[in-house]
Order: structure tokens, then sequence, then C-alpha cells
């Protein structure tokens, strides 16, 4: 939330722009309420929105229904309490704790603490108990995942602690919950393995007293593919930015889904060059005949991947032109095949393709990496503009058509 945030003309010229459709969000939310109509939604916050802007996304995403808002770390859960976001408004888990803290500052904010092993329980019971406070703490059982959360043979240990501190009152269990190692991949044998592990560590907890208000397992793939994944909320992420989580489970649109991301830039030169003129740092491309050259003035400092350089397309007028050269750190040259396009002109690296243009999911195959991770390394020099921001007029016309603007 610390990134430049703009409400100008969207149109205004600037050197780059990453244009933020919150109608969007907000219909990819709904779109996910109904694939989980018995769950309730969180909607994933961390990493300032996947590059989205976390709190203009944690605000749409809670007028379209979210009720629960996650994070990775406890500064970003706190910082959408400081920006205004009351436990009223939603209920915010945040889930990647290292020693120190800040608990006192997460148990005063009214936070759901995810908790995964005995050391964090002891520092969260210690700061509730200083407090006079009871915590709320979500335990995490590690089904499968093999990164966060407790292991099945230590869970009977932390089930216990945590049943203590409920009855000291310094703690309250809110949630028992895991996160999936291969949802993204249909019909992955870890995925029913994955969820009996779950439901016998859920029942297990349960027959020891403990009573959760959710148990929860669900991301984005799983909420799209893996309905009994859904138990009493989802957590969503990557889908209400309107990406698909893979190619493999289907395009955005395949899966109800618009992206709500564009990143444009305005092209900064075009300039004539002859043949055999080298391109960019080390004349990786080298002209074959007498060309134009087109400036695009983003680069690896952006986020624009560098290991797109030869490969990351671009959409100039009405043709995708390739990054030729390497990618540099503030910007790129394109082959525009003696086309003189005027300085200023459009250059959209990625949108939803209604235009043509190309996704987030090109760059993502050009740069050999996910889509997930070229939206959310966007950097912040790259003003986000909002557009659609009124939720008012989100029926009036179909979300999924012509991408009419109203701010
Ligand atoms: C990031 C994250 C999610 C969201 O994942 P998506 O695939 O983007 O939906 C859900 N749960 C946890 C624990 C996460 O870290």
């Amino acid at each position: 939330m610390t990134q430049s945030t703009t409400r100008a003309e969207p149109r205004a010229p600037m050197r780059a722009r990453a244009e933020i459709d919150l109608r969007a969000l907000r219909a990819n939310v709904r779109a996910l309420r109904e694939r989980a109509p018995h769950a309730a939604l969180m909607a994933v916050v961390k990493s300032d929105a996947y590059g989205h802007g976390a709190l203009p996304c944690a605000r749409a995403a809670l007028e379209a229904g979210a009720t629960w808002l996650g994070t990775a770390t406890p500064q970003e859960a706190l910082e959408l309490r400081a920006a205004g976001i009351t436990p009223a408004d939603a209920r915010v888990l945040c889930w990647l704790w290292t020693p120190g803290g800040p608990w006192r500052e997460a148990i005063e904010a009214d936070l759901d603490l995810g908790i995964g092993g005995m050391w964090a329980l002891r520092e969260a019971t210690d700061a509730a108990r200083a407090l006079g406070r009871t915590a709320k703490i979500q335990l995490k059982a590690d089904t499968g995942l093999g990164r966060g959360g407790c292991q099945p043979a230590d869970w009977p240990e932390l089930v216990a602690a945590a049943r203590a501190a409920e009855k000291e009152g310094v703690a309250q269990v809110t949630g028992l919950w895991s996160h999936f190692a291969c949802a993204d991949e249909p019909g992955h044998p870890s995925i029913g393995l994955q969820l009996t592990a779950f439901r016998e560590m859920v029942a297990y907890a349960e027959e020891q007293g403990l009573d959760p208000e959710v148990r929860h397992l669900a991301n984005s793939p799983a909420t799209l593919t893996v309905p009994e994944s859904h138990f009493d909320l989802v957590r969503t992420g990557i889908a209400m930015y309107g990406l698909s989580p893979s190619p493999e489970l289907g395009t955005p649109a395949e899966l109800g889904l618009r992206p709500v991301m564009t990143l444009a830039a305005s092209v900064a030169l075009v300039k004539d060059v002859p043949a055999g003129h080298g391109v960019s740092y080390g004349h990786h491309y080298v002209t074959e005949r007498a060309t134009t050259l087109g400036l695009i003035p983003v680069g690896y400092a952006d986020g624009v991947p560098r290991s797109a350089s030869g490969r990351g397309p671009v959409l100039v007028g009405d043709r995708w032109r390739r990054a030729r050269g390497r990618i540099a750190m503030d910007q790129f040259v394109v082959d525009l095949g003696g086309e003189t396009p005027e300085p200023g002109e459009e250059a959209i690296l990625f949108g939803p393709g209604d235009r043509g243009e190309p996704t987030a999911e090109d760059w993502a195959q050009a740069a050999d990496t996910i889509a997930y991770e070229i939206v959310t390394r966007i950097g912040r020099r790259i003003p986000r503009v909002y557009v659609n921001e009124d939720p008012a007029h989100d029926l009036d016309r179909d979300p999924a058509g012509e991408p009419a603007r109203d701010s």
C-alpha cells in the first residue's frame, strides 16, 4: 500500500501505468462465490494484492461479498486495519510469522493468527496473557504440502496446548486449516490424500474439544475444481485477479474470470536503423534489414522479466511485437518492421486480451514462469490507475462484456 495510486483520467499520458479494473475484480469474486456457494470467501491480498494494490482490492472484494481477508505477513494485515478496515468490515487472517511477532499489535488489531507450530503458539499466548486478552488463533496443519504448518505427528501436542490456552482464556481457536501442494494439477493423487489427512486432523482436534468457526483448505485452483475441499471458507488469490492458476485448468474466460490488470506504456522513441544494427546490451538481436525500432520505457526494475528478452510480446498498433535484444532495467526495444507510430502511442504489454493484446499468461510463458509472478512483480515505479471503482453500476452491464469505464 506504499505504492502510488493515481485517480487521474486513465488515458492521461504517462510513461507507463497498471490499470486495475475493480469491476472485473468484483465480478471474479462473485463468480468464485458461485463456485463455492456454501463457503465464505477469503480474499487473499498478500503482497499488495499480487501487485494490484491491497487496499482498493480488499475493499472491492468486500463489496462483492468476501467476508475475510488473508495476508502472508502480520505487517500486511496491520496495514489493512490501519487503513480503516475494521473487524466489523472483515476478519483478517495472517499466517507468515517469525519469532518476535508483532503478536501484541496483531491481537490488539483483532487479527486471526495462523499458528503452525509450538513456538508460535507460545509467543501468541504469552502476548495475549500480557495484554489480558484472548488471541484468535487458527491452527495450520501440514497435510502434505511440506512447507508451513504442523506435521501430523506433532499435531496432538499443538492441539493439546491450544486447548489448554483456551481453558486459560488466552486463546480461542477460530479455525483449522491447511494448504494444497498440487491443486493446480487436476487429478493429482496428492489432492485426495491431503483431503483425507485434513479430515482426520480436523476430526482429532474436534475430539479434543476444539470447536473452530471455520475449517479451510482451498486455494483458487481447488475452489475452481475440487468442490469437496471448500469446507467453511475458500481462500482465493489468483482467480480473484482474473488469472488462471495454471494453463492446464483453462483460460480465464473458460473459468468465468476476467483479468484485472492491464500494463501499458507509452512508446518513447521511434527511429530508423540500417540493416546489421545490434540492438540493446550484448547485441543479442541484429536487424536483418533496414527497419524501425520502438523504445518501450519499462524494464526489469518495473518487473518486466529480463528472462523474457527476445520473446516478451507487446501490442503496438494492431500487431504484436517482441522484446528484441535484452530487456534492460528501465527499457526495452521492439522491431517495428518499418512502421512509424508516433511517440506516445500506447504499447500494451498485457491485459484481458479483448483488444488483441497479450495476456499475463503470455508473459509467463515468455519468461518461463507463472502468471502469479508476472503481476506480483510489477514494480512500485508504475502507478496503479483504478478504473470502474463504483460498484453501483456493476449489474447494469455484462461483466464479461465490453470493458466500459465509469471512472
Ligand atoms: C497465497 C495463498 C493462497 C491463495 O492462493 P491462490 O492460488 O492465489 O488462490 C491461499 N492460501 C494460502 C495459505 C496462501 O499462501
